[in-house]
């Protein structure tokens, strides 16, 4: 078992340079395994793509990228580079994007995942001596069993209560004295209104200290809220099931950007239109090749989501290279009287106003043959039942900061709290009923 502050010291204290010659060692390993697989044979035979040739990181870049498209294309097995046998698990991802794309893994693959969300979970703080519920579904999804492992590697207590059930989950964190959580960020802000519906604060009645939110894009303004409210530390993590869920990139206790932990996976920024590699530091879209799977690698696979990376080293001392806050997915912009729109950027101004409640929705509609964005804000509880001069204030207020933020006036329509859909899963921010988008 560990001591101080690192999981994995050796590892997470490498040297920039040394992250690139053990990525390219790694490279090396990896793509000779791909030889094993049908699909990368083709792959890499259409692309002129000689892998014994690879003498550097910058030859990855001969290679086409991959994304969902490529996954759904046929059957996953074709993408294995060992025996079916080997293979002693599946995940697939939340499927909010069409249909669900599936991983192998092998038991050195579910090993090495453990390894790396155990590495992320102890960087924040946590030991042997806490009590870890996990608020995330189990089951197909990563968030569940990936977790779930890495905090019984450390020794925690873990609780795998699985998402929904909010009574249960109060109940449990007071039973047991819950010390971290793994929460969906916007089940999180929900969950504070069914504490208070019980006349309970989480500060004061429970023994909560940290909590791991990610599986969907939030704003800091989010986090800051949650932080206040729970008395914790909230940490971003982020993962996709393709990449084997959490674990590709995490919050250290400093806050200011995830690292991505790069001894197991290379990453690249790229413009989603040209597919060129963006400048250092600015924004684009994050590809991924893994470095540490032996079932199924999947090399420059393009996520969608947007982000950009900080160069400058961590104050903590690790070189593993940070990336922002996702700002979206590129399929989450949607684009109203012309203007692209990315739903973090109205949670920003929503979540800044004081009386906002802990939901919103944003409905796109058309209205005589033009775009409509109606903005539904849960108001807060005091709010609710105080004056209506105060709630037409409030209304006219979020209208003029969303106008000045996102360059269209939207109509907004303030609703009693917890009156808006929460789902246990990834929240659903836009609901898109223009005429085009139900292909009419
Ligand atoms: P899944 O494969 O179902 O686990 O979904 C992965 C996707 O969830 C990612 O590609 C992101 O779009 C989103 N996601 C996961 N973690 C975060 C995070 N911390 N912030 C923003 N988006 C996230
Ligand atoms: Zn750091």
């Amino acid at each position: 078992m560990p001591e101080g502050e690192f999981w994995n010291p050796e590892v997470e204290l490498l040297s920039g340079e040394e992250i690139r010659s053990l990525q390219l060692r790694r490279l090396r390993a990896v793509l000779e395994r791909c030889g094993n697989s049908p699909f990368y044979r083709e792959w890499f035979r259409e692309a002129g793509f000689d892998p014994a040739r690879v003498s550097s990181l910058d030859d990855l870049r001969a290679l086409p990228f991959m994304d969902k498209e490529t996954l759904r294309g046929g059957d996953p097995r074709r993408f294995l580079t060992v025996p079916l046998e080997e293979v002693v698990r599946l995940h697939s991802s939340s499927g909010t994007t069409g249909q669900a794309t599936v991983v192998f893994h092998t038991a050195r693959d579910i090993d090495a995942w453990t390894e790396l969300v155990a590495r992320c979970m102890y960087m924040t703080g946590v030991r042997r001596s806490d009590v870890f519920q996990n608020m995330m579904g189990y089951g197909l999804f990563t968030g569940g069993l990936g977790f779930h492992y890495a905090a019984e590697r450390i020794g925690a207590l873990v609780i795998p209560a699985g998402s929904g059930n909010s009574k249960r989950q109060i109940q449990l964190m007071r039973d047991f004295g819950t010390t971290v959580i793994h929460v969906i960020p916007s089940y999180a802000l929900y969950l504070l209104d069914v504490f208070r519906e019980l006349g309970l604060d989480p500060r004061r009645d429970t023994s909560l200290r940290i909590a791991f939110i990610g599986a969907e894009p939030h704003t800091e303004s989010l986090r800051r809220r949650l932080e206040e409210a729970y008395g914790i530390k909230a940490y971003n993590s982020y993962g996709l099931s393709e990449m084997s869920g959490p674990g590709v990139a995490f919050e250290c206790p400093f806050q200011e950007g995830m690292h991505v932990w790069e001894d197991s996976f290379i990453l690249e920024v790229i413009d989603p239109e040209t597919l060129e590699p963006v400048p250092e530091g600015e924004e684009g879209e994050l590809v991924f090749t893994t470095l540490h799977r032996e079932g199924m690698p999947l090399l420059r696979y393009r996520t969608h989501d947007l982000a950009r990376v900080f160069p400058e080293p961590c104050r903590c001392g690790r070189a593993h290279r940070r990336i922002s806050r996702i700002k979206g997915r590129t399929d989450d912009m949607f684009i109203v009287k012309g203007v692209n729109v990315f739903p973090m950027q109205v949670e920003r101004v929503l979540l800044g106003i004081l009386g906002v409640g802990s939901n919103y929705r944003i409905v796109l509609e058309t209205v005589d043959n033009r775009d409509e964005m109606r903005v539904q804000v849960e108001v807060s509880g005091d709010l609710w039942h105080g004056e209506v001069k105060e709630l037409s204030q409030l209304r006219r207020r979020i209208a003029q900061e969303l106008r000045n933020e996102i360059l269209v006036t939207p109509v907004v329509e303030l609703v009693e709290p917890g009156s808006l859909p929460a789902g246990e899963g990834k929240a659903v921010r836009v609901v898109d009923m223009r005429d085009h988008a139900r292909g009419e």
